[in-house]
C-alpha cells in the first residue's frame, strides 16, 4: 500500500490521530489477542514484571522500572518499540514530530499556511520515535527541553518567538517513547522542568513559559534505595507515574542459565567445537544467586546477570586457551578453569567492609561453595565408598588446568569406581569432558573433606585421607 505523502492525501485516507499510549495500548490488546509473545528475550519475568507492565500500557500509565543493576530493565523500555505502529505520518520538516491534523510548532502552521492541502508528509519509523538518556546530575534543561538557539537570535528572532527554540531530547521524542535510565540522578530543577512539561504541558526557557503540549510515554528506571530516599526525587515527579513495576534477579537456576546461554559471546572458531557440561553451567549460575545471598555484598546495587555472562565466557576462554596450547579440539571447561574467574568478578562484586587484599580470597570462598551446593545437589546419593577404598590404595591424583584429557585418563585407570561414575555423570564418550567431570568429582569430594587437597603452584593433588 502506498503511504499518502501531502497532507490532502492523508485526510483522504481516512487518517485518525491517537497519542502514542492509545497507540501503545491497541497494539498491545491486537498482540495479546493473537497470543504472540510480548517480550522476546525476557527470561524469568513471565509471572511477576510483564503482567504489571500489561496492565500499566493499559490503564495508558507512564512506568518507573525499580531494580538493581542488570535485570533487564533497559532491554525492557527498548522492547517498547515493538509495541508502536510501523510508522507514524509527521509534516515534513518538522522537528518535533508534529500530527499533521493538529501541529503544535510554528514551522508546521507556517507550512500548512502556505502549502495547504500539499504539505509534505513524512512517515518516521517505529525504531526512530524512541529516545533514552541516561540522568547524571550534569543534565541540563537545554539537553532535555531545549534552549534559545544563539544562531536564530542573530538571524534576528525574537528571544520570545517560538522559532527561536533549539529542541531538546523530549521534545523531539513527541509522540514518540521517552525513556530515562537512574531518574533519581536527575538535579531537581531538571526533575522540575520534566514535570512542567508532562503535566502543565509548557516550557520555561530562559523565563520565557511557551506552551509545549507533547504527547509522551515515559518509561524510567531507579535503584529502589535512590527512588524511595527522601530528596532524591520531587514528589509530583513520583506521583506522576501511575506505575512502579520492582524487576528482580532470575529465581531459578534455569532461569539464570538460559539467560546466560542467549547472552554470552558465542564461541564459533573452525576446528574447535565447544562442550559444555551443564554442571559446569549450574556452578556459574550458582555463583552469582549464591553472591546474591551473601550479607558480606553491597545489596544496593546488587550482582548483575552480566556477572554470570562474563564468567562464563572467561571460563569458556580459559578451556579454548588450553585447547590451542595442547593441540586438543574440544573446549570443555573445567574446575581448575574457574580460578580466572576472579578478573570477571571482580569489577562486579561491591563489599562490606573489605580488607585489603582480601577481595581473591572472599572470591575463592564463594566459587568453593557454589561448587560444593551443586556437588551435593548432584550427587549427595553417592557414598563414594568404592572409589574411596580404591584411593586410599592408589597414588592420588594430579590435575591442573593445563593438563591434557588423555592424561586424566590415564590417571584414572587406577580407580574403575571414578572412570564408572563419571561415566555415568557425563553420559558421553568425550575425553575432554570426562576429564572435567573427574574434576567435579574430585573437587566435591575434597569440599566435603572425604579425601585431601593439596595446591601446588600450578596444579592440584587430591590424595586419600587415610
Ligand atoms: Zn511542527
Amino acid at each position: 500500500m502506498k503511504l499518502p505523502h501531502t497532507l490532502s492525501e492523508l485526510e483522504e485516507s481516512g487518517y485518525q490521530p491517537k497519542t502514542v499510549k492509545s497507540e501503545l495500548r491497541a497494539n498491545l490488546i491486537e498482540k495479546m489477542e493473537k497470543g504472540e509473545q510480548l517480550f522476546p528475550g525476557i527470561i524469568g519475568y513471565d509471572d511477576t514484571v510483564i503482567p504489571e507492565i500489561e496492565n500499566a500500557i493499559l490503564s495508558c500509565h507512564d512506568i518507573i522500572l525499580l531494580g538493581e543493576r542488570g535485570q533487564a530493565k533497559t532491554r525492557i523500555m527498548r522492547s517498547l518499540t515493538a509495541l508502536l505502529d510501523e510508522s507514524l505520518p509527521v509534516i515534513s520538516g518538522c522537528e518535533i514530530n508534529d500530527d499533521p491534523l493538529h501541529p503544535l510548532c510554528k514551522h508546521c502552521h507556517e507550512q500548512i499556511k502556505k502549502n495547504k492541502g500539499k504539505t509534505r508528509i513524512e512517515w518516521v519509523p517505529c525504531e526512530m520515535r524512541f529516545s533514552e538518556k541516561l540522568a547524571t546530575p550534569d543534565v541540563t534543561i537545554a539537553d532535555l527541553i531545549g534552549d534559545i538557539d544563539p544562531i536564530k537570535i542573530a538571524e534576528g528572532r525574537y528571544l520570545s518567538d517560538e522559532l527561536a527554540i533549539h529542541y531538546g531530547l523530549i521534545p523531539r521524542t513527541n509522540r514518540g517513547i521517552f525513556s530515562i535510565n537512574e531518574l533519581p540522578d536527575l538535579h531537581e530543577k531538571i526533575q522540575v522542568g520534566l514535570f512542567n512539561l508532562l503535566e502543565e504541558r509548557d516550557v520555561q526557557i530562559r523565563g520565557y513559559k511557551i506552551a509545549l503540549p507533547l504527547d509522551i510515554f515515559i518509561i524510567a528506571t531507579a535503584n529502589p534505595e535512590d527512588y524511595t530516599s527522601r530528596g532524591r526525587i520531587i514528589t509530583p515527579l513520583k506521583d506522576r507515574f501511575g506505575a512502579q513495576i520492582r524487576t528482580h534477579y532470575p529465581k531459578t537456576l534455569e532461569e539464570e542459565i538460559t539467560i546466560v546461554r542467549q547472552e554470552r559471546t558465542p564461541l564459533a572458531v573452525d576446528g574447535f567445537t565447544l562442550n559444555l557440561p551443564h554442571f559446569m553451567e549450574e556452578i556459574i549460575a550458582e555463583i552469582s544467586q549464591m553472591a546474591r545471598r551473601r550479607s558480606e555484598i553491597n545489596h544496593y546495587s546488587g550482582i548483575s546477570v552480566r556477572m554470570s555472562i562474563h564468567n562464563m565466557e572467561n571460563l569458556i576462554s580459559n578451556a579454548f586457551r588450553r585447547a590451542i596450547r595442547l593441540k586438543e579440539k574440544e573446549i570443555v571447561p573445567r574446575i581448575t578453569d574457574l580460578i580466572h574467574l576472579s578478573s570477571s568478578m571482580k569489577g562486579k562484586i561491591e563489599w562490606d567492609f573489605i580488607e585489603d587484599g582480601a577481595e581473591e580470597e572472599k572470591i575463592k570462598i564463594i566459587i568453593r561453595d557454589a561448587i560444593s551446593k551443586i556437588f551435593r545437589q548432584r550427587l549427595s546419593n553417592d557414598s563414594f565408598g568404592n572409589f574411596l577404598k580404591e584411593f586410599s590404595n592408589g597414588n592420588g591424583f594430579k590435575v591442573s588446568e593445563m593438563t591434557s584429557s588423555s592424561h586424566y585418563l590415564k590417571n584414572s585407570e587406577a580407580y574403575p569406581s571414578l572412570k564408572e561414575r563419571v561415566a555415568k555423570l557425563t553420559g558421553d564418550t568425550s575425553l575432554a569432558h570426562r576429564a572435567s567431570a573427574t574434576e567435579f568429582i574430585l573437587e566435591g569430594l575434597a569440599i566435603g573433606g572425604k579425601i585431601k587437597k593439596e595446591i601446588e603452584e600450578t596444579s592440584t593433588t587430591y590424595g586419600s585421607k587415610q
